[in-house]
């Protein structure tokens, strides 16, 4: 049984208890309504950017390196927006709101801001205490060089930071990072040779669905036109389910091209019919 509606007053109440009084769960108190319908209210008006960020909710996920670093790109080397990259969700998890957020704290998207980030040399203070952590965490044995690269930062910045906190490497410790570099490069070929192996599955997979397809089509009493693909010189349909279909409207007409080359064989070159997205 639902229970009482929240009344304007009750949601008034609320916000004033969280934001002002700034009162954990267990002290705020609205008559009628008991904890747990208080802290699904209390998320709901959190989710409506009510609370002022009062109150952080137990979703906060903080973002990783990887995901400030794909931002990075997405803005600078491909100029997208904060409304496209959340829509498409190509940070996963990511909203517009929250792009648009990261994007004005590292001065991304705007390349006059950047600019002025770049000359200044500074860090702003996030930024300064996730490479503290990063320093002294899964960092610690990663070479300065390295560091630098994946925080587009200076070399030099990264070994003062090492002095200051009083952690620069030690010989040993140098060569002991070749070790971890030889990991990670054999992760990173691992992690190639995966994809590739998935991508050849599908492949395979699809050539099947297109010569099924194709075999179950030619029974048919009117199968549409052939088409031979100039790649492959394999013939199928002329039809959406083998070569890809443009749809360009000039004026009033509909112009409809279709691919020279097969499904297959477009999607043997995934990257070079659409954005690369680089992952890390
Ligand atoms: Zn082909």
């Amino acid at each position: 049984m639902p229970g009482q509606r929240w009344t304007k007053e009750a949601i008034e109440s609320l916000i004033r208890q969280v934001v002002s009084d700034r009162k954990n769960l267990p002290d705020i108190y609205i008559p009628g309504k008991s904890q747990a319908a208080v802290n699904n209210q209390r998320r709901r008006l959190k989710e409506a950017q009510l609370l002022n960020g009062s109150f952080a909710g137990r979703r906060l996920r903080p973002w990783t390196i990887c995901q400030l670093k794909k931002l990075e790109d997405l803005t600078m080397e491909y100029g997208l927006s904060a409304d496209l990259i959340g829509q498409l969700q190509l940070i996963p998890g990511r909203s517009r709101e929250a792009v648009s957020k990261m994007m004005g704290r590292h001065g991304l998207g705007n390349p006059d801001v950047k600019f002025r980030a770049q000359q200044a040399e500074r860090i702003d203070q996030h930024r300064r205490e996730d490479l503290r952590t990063f320093l002294l965490g899964e960092g610690r044995l990663m070479p300065s060089r390295d560091v630098a690269e994946q925080w587009c930062l200076a070399q030099k910045t990264v070994s003062r930071y090492r002095r200051r906190l009083g952690i620069a490497l030690s010989w040993q410790q140098a060569r002991s990072s070749d070790e971890f570099n030889r990991k990670r490069q054999e992760q990173a070929r691992e992690f190639t040779r995966r994809t590739r192996d998935r991508w050849q599955i599908w492949r395979e997979s699809l050539a099947r669905r297109l010569e099924r397809l194709r075999a179950e089509m030619q029974l048919r009493p009117a199968p549409p036109p052939t088409r031979v693909c100039t790649m492959c010189e394999k013939q199928w349909f002329a039809s959406p389910e083998f070569y890809h279909v443009q749809k360009r409207r000039t004026g009033k007409r509909l112009k409809l091209s279709i691919s020279r080359a097969c499904r297959l064989c477009r999607s043997a070159h995934p990257l070079m019919h659409g954005l690369q997205i680089v992952n890390y």
